[in-house]
């Protein structure tokens, strides 16, 4: 059967990523069936939805390639197919109208909760043929007896018992519908087969079912996700995480990388680490998704962008890495070698941020060493400084090799272990121990350039002993 699935946000919040990973295993698995992915808006809440969530949550998803088959629909827009929906329901005597006051529920909750009992409502209204009024809701007759028993494509077979299962309420005094009879109304008519969501709304599922059968409604096939958890093993928030997938778009991090560590969070294929969204068309398995809490890694994240950015043509990666760049205020065209330093130094950070930042050195004047680097490698090292740079002062030709050879033998003569001789000329050269090798990191530069930095750095010695 062709599957039909849906990502189902509520615009309360930005996107964020642990509702990424449920709109992905959604998307992947209709592509994989042959089916359609949809969106619908759960904008019910009219005081905490919003129009710009609605659209960041829409632009994030279509930047990492989740877009939908159809326009995405709204909740606050369906109000019609509630009404005639809760109308069906109370023609099937499948529901009743219930007067319970806000205190005589609140009676009865503290009642039952002395009693050592889980407060639910007692269903008191249920046999008194009550009238629609403006005082009283609709209330979903649900059965009292028997279990409820549902397959899941990751929890297998869920059972709950009808009697934990209180008469939830359809419409509300003001006749307006609730959560559970849109998501329920909305999914029969938008033509759902599977149901991907968050471990989150696993309590949901009995009385949706029961929604579902009073009216009728053929089944759904339904999947539970495992809850994204922070690295604290509590479930993921702005606590313990970056959660905004934007964030991750303004570090640096690829949509391609994003969707390869939200794949794995929960599911995994052997010994395989790097996917990109056609291949979990291929090889994810929704049956294989684990029913525990998923630890969101951010060291991971960097390991996986790390290997999506060096994947990159260096065109691409060049192109992908201009706005970081603009972010630095580096103009590339202020070297005529600005491709090569982008190319020894692309790897130098896992995100395009951090690669932009280590580029400044090579850009701009240093104006200041960092202190730490300075104080164990720079201090006392008059005397490497000046030798190596009479030794770069004699080279007949300017490259990396004879770079490199220079610096060999300024090595075997002053007999230093490596880090003694490159650090000190490292720093001098960008501020920090950081750069690729060092023969490379001198080739960037002229040798004009290279004599300024080092006479700066012998110029800071002198003014700091
Ligand atoms: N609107 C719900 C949420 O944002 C999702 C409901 C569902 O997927 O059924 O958590």
């Amino acid at each position: 059967m062709t599957k039909v699935t849906r990502f189902a946000p509520s615009p309360t919040g930005a996107l964020h990523i642990g509702g990424v990973r449920t709109a992905l295993f959604n998307y992947v698995y209709a592509k994989q069936n042959k089916g359609k992915f949809l969106i619908r808006v759960e904008d019910t809440d009219a005081e905490r939805s919003t129009k710009e969530y609605e659209d960041n949550i829409l632009k994030g998803l279509s930047d990492i390639g989740i877009d939908p088959d159809e326009p995405p629909v709204r909740q606050s827009e369906r109000s019609e197919l509630y009404r005639l929906a809760a109308e069906k329901i109370i023609e099937s005597g499948n529901a009743y109208w219930c007067d319970c006051s806000k205190e005589a529920l609140e009676e009865m909750r503290k009642e039952q909760e002395s009693a050592g009992k889980k407060p639910m409502y007692d269903g008191r209204s249920r046999n008194l043929g009550l009238k629609r009024s403006e005082n009283t809701v609709l209330r979903l007759k649900t059965p009292k007896d028997g279990n409820l028993v549902f397959h899941d494509l990751v929890r297998g077979e869920v059972v709950f018992q009808n009697s934990e299962l209180d008469d939830l309420i359809l419409l509300r005094s003001d006749g307006s519908p609730t959560y559970h009879l849109c998501n329920v109304v909305d999914d029969f008519n938008q033509g759902i087969t599977t149901v991907v969501r968050g471990e989150d709304h696993l309590s949901n599922t009995p009385r949706q079912i029961h929604i579902q059968q009073a009216l009728g409604y053929p089944p759904l096939e339904y999947a539970h996700l495992p809850m994204v958890l922070g690295q604290d093993k509590k479930r993921l928030s702005k606590r313990n995480a970056v959660t905004s997938l934007q964030d991750y778009f303004d570090q640096g991090y690829l949509e391609s990388s994003m969707i390869n560590m939200l794949a794995r969070l929960g599911w995994s294929k052997g010994d395989k680490e790097i996917f990109y969204l056609d291949d979990l068309i291929v090889d994810f398995r929704i049956q294989e998704v684990q029913k525990a809490g998923a630890v969101f890694d951010p060291v991971k994240l960097d390991w996986i962008n790390n290997h999506h950015l060096a994947a990159l043509s260096f065109d691409d990666f060049k192109e992908r890495l201009t706005p970081f760049l603009n972010s630095v205020e580096i103009d590339l065209t202020q070297k005529q070698n600005s491709n090569k330093i982008i190319e020894a130094m692309r790897s130098s950070k896992p995100t395009l941020l951090g690669v932009a930042k280590d580029l400044v050195p090579y850009f701009f004047q240093i104006d200041s060493y960092d202190e730490k680097a300075a104080n164990k490698f720079l201090s006392g090292s008059e005397p490497v400084l000046e030798y190596v740079q009479r030794k770069l002062n004699k080279l007949e030709a300017w490259n990396e090799e004879s770079i490199d050879h220079a610096l060999q033998e300024a090595q075997t003569a002053l007999s230093l272990p490596t880090p003694k001789l490159n650090q000190p000329i490292r720093i001098a050269m960008t501020g920090s121990t950081q750069s690729p090798s060092l023969g490379l990191t001198l080739s960037l530069f002229d040798l004009v350039e290279v004599n300024n930095r080092i006479d700066a750095a012998l110029k800071y010695l002198a003014h700091s002993t």
